[in-house]
């Protein structure tokens, strides 16, 4: 089976985190992770927004909000899975990333937007630096995913699409399949 790799997403605020959880959300879908977590709170508009690009995009992406991020971790754990904590306090990316690579384990990759408790630093198999400056979770997770996966990722075709690009050097254009809701 297919190694499975979720994005679980702690500390999320309604208020002001809409945006960049979606990006979150969308970034774990386009390079390739199979799964995308909400934890401890669920966010009816970044749901609506996610199944709608699914819909027309397409993919399968497993997404679960609400969930304890606490209890969430230590299941993965207890099923034998590996966590990975992006922080800029972390081992560097290019340290670990090929180690990662050859592990078959599910993975579980945590991004925070909140101040991340000790808790997941403990729990994490990794905490892993892209590069040790502060950013953004969005660059974090996409940079992660594209080492990872070492840009194999963004040939991706999704199953059930709607919508294709068709690549074009000027323009767009799009191409729609015959599928109705
Ligand atoms: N204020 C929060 C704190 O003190 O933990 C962090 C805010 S930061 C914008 C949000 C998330 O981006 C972090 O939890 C981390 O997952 C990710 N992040 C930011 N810079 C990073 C870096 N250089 N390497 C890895 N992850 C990073």
């Amino acid at each position: 089976m297919k190694r499975k790799i979720y994005v679980l997403r702690y500390g999320h605020r309604p208020g002001r985190d809409k945006r960049v959880t979606t990006h979150v959300a969308l970034v774990a879908r386009a390079f390739g992770a199979s799964g995308f977590i909400l934890g401890d709170i669920v966010d009816e508009s970044v749901y609506k927004t996610l199944m709608k690009i699914i819909n027309a995009w397409g993919g399968e992406l497993h997404v679960e909000m609400g969930v304890n991020s606490f209890n969430y971790c230590e299941t993965w754990r207890k099923e034998g899975g590996l966590i990975v904590h992006l922080t800029m306090y972390g081992l560097h990316v290019d340290d670990v990333i090929g180690e990662l690579r050859r592990d078959p384990r599910d993975l579980l990759i945590i991004v925070g937007a909140k101040k991340v408790p000790g808790f997941f630093y403990e729990i994490a198999d990794y905490n892993v630096a892209i590069g040790h400056q502060p950013h953004s979770e969005i660059a974090a997770l996409a940079v992660f995913l594209d080492r990872l996966f070492e840009g194999r990722e963004l040939h991706l075709k999704f199953n059930n699409a709607k919508l294709e690009v068709i690549p074009s050097p000027r323009g767009k254009r799009v191409k729609r399949t015959t599928m109705k809701d």
